[in-house]
């Protein structure tokens, strides 16, 4: 029988205690039956549940082993692409819809986290940090346009005003968002995954979807069982492989790697981050970081197109780190990993039907802890019969990667290198 661990994470040290889950064995029949138990699985069971829905979750690995379990923890509102990149691809009917969702991914997280109890470590407060006047210009286009959709809680930064937020010299200024904020990444969802249990649901670990029978009642086959479902939600997103042809082509899986240093005590810590909000730099190739509850920094960064693993992340992300402060030069790194998340051309999220009875929404490309919280409402909308929010997100237009599942690594690399000359002169 496979059993996959979880990788060797700052977060996974650290996570709280959690029941063993099954492995399935035999027939279950069930309502929905969920691919993937990250953010996007875990918000579709729990909206179901609240529903009325009887739901059943497969994991390949354990709660959270994906994106979910090893992410930045950074609570980022709206989408990859910002909505005036939808307002320009869309009708404007679409493009108000979507606008109007693109801050609720973040409120749904705070009320998962104050209903069910559930102990991530959240904190307020997210800073969008500015290398350049026209980063910084940017910024000031992005606040207005998110206040046209009713979000009140940005505060521009000046380059006064961002010292006193983050002690790092190479930023001009910044965008405070006070409805932005971090988590610890697998604690929520292991929490969410406490309360898919509480109501009802079943999670079974290590038992990876494997094959799925299309019909009027669809059955989906593990190793050792199968579930008999009215409905699939296909929520597997970087690792779910090839389990559906149909939605490889137009969406690639990338790597990205975080580190987290020792503890740096809590006057250093206070002298980085003095409100302890977390911080992302406007780059396209971009920088994040924050403090956990035990005063580390946990710094992301980095793009592997098609999410080869690394040999030596640390090599690759302390000297990112150093850039930004350097005073953390003789602090030592505890924990290095690396994570997959999966990007479509257009960074809009992948979403739609197969058949009748088979939902899918995965593809944020790269800021999913909002959109995959959200997703699951908007699933879970969708099978109770009120589409339009998920019609929405279904109507965007997705292409394939150029140069085929084969090429495709190499053009994106191809661009990202493009991209990454533009951040390193400011263009
Ligand atoms: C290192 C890293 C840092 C990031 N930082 C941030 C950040 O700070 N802020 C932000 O907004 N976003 C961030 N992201 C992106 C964000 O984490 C993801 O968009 C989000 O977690 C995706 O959630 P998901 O549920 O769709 O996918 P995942 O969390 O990847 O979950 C998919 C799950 O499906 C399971 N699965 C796959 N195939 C099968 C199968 N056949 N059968 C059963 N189970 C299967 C997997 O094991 C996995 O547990 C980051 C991503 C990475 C990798």
């Amino acid at each position: 029988m496979a059993n996959t661990p979880y990788p060797q994470s700052y977060y996974a040290a650290s996570a709280n205690a959690v029941p063993p889950r099954p492995t399935l064995q035999g027939e279950v029949e069930t309502d929905v039956c969920v691919i993937g138990a990250g953010y996007t699985g875990l918000s579709s069971a729990l909206f179901l549940l609240e529903n009325g829905f009887r739901v059943t979750v497969l994991e390949a690995a354990k709660v959270g082993f994906g994106a979910s379990g090893r992410n930045g923890g950074q609570i980022v509102n709206s989408y990859s692409r910002d909505i005036d990149v939808i307002e320009r691809s869309v009708g404007p009917k679409q493009a108000q819809l979507l606008g109007q969702m693109a801050f609720e991914g973040g409120k749904i997280i705070r009320e998962r986290v104050a209903k069910y109890q559930i102990q991530c470590d959240l904190k307020d407060g997210g800073v969008f940090a500015a290398l350049n006047s026209k980063h910084m210009g940017h910024l000031e286009s992005q606040k207005r346009l998110w206040e046209r959709y009713g979000h009140t809680q940005l505060e521009l930064l000046d380059e006064r005003r961002i010292r006193e937020v983050v002690a790092c010299d190479n930023y001009v200024g910044g965008l405070l968002d006070m409805s932005g904020g971090h988590i610890h990444p697998l604690n929520l969802a292991l929490g969410e995954a406490a309360a898919v249990e509480s109501l009802g649901g079943t999670i079974y670990e290590q038992s990876a979807a494997v094959r799925i029978e299309r019909s009027a009642n669809p059955v989906v086959h593990t190793a050792e069982g199968r579930v008999r479902a009215k409905f699939i939600i296909v929520a597997g997103n970087a690792y779910l492989g090839n389990l559906v042809p149909e939605l490889a082509a137009k969406s690639m899986p990338c790597g990205t790697q975080v580190i987290t240093t020792a503890p740096l005590g809590d006057e250093l810590a206070k002298t980085l981050l003095p409100q302890d909000y977390c911080v992302e730099d406007c780059n396209y190739l971009l920088d994040y970081y924050r403090l956990t509850s035990d005063k580390r920094l946990i710094f992301g960064g980095g793009v592997v197109y098609g999410a080869r693993d690394p040999a030596n992340i640390e090599a690759i992300i302390r000297p990112k780190m150093l850039k930004a402060f350097p005073q953390l030069k003789d602090v030592k790194i505890d924990y290095a990993w690396t994570g997959n998340f999966l990007l479509t051309l257009s960074r809009l999220p992948q979403v739609g039907r197969l058949g009748d009875n088979i939902y899918y929404s995965q593809g944020c490309s790269g800021h999913g802890v909002t959109y995959t919280h959200l997703a699951g409402k908007v699933l879970a909308e969708a099978l109770r019969g009120q589409a339009e929010r998920f019609d929405a997100f279904a109507d965007l237009p997705h292409y394939p990667f150029p140069g085929g599942q084969l090429l495709r690594t190499p053009f994106a690399a191809l661009g990202a290198w493009y991209y990454g000359l533009r951040d390193k002169f400011g263009m």
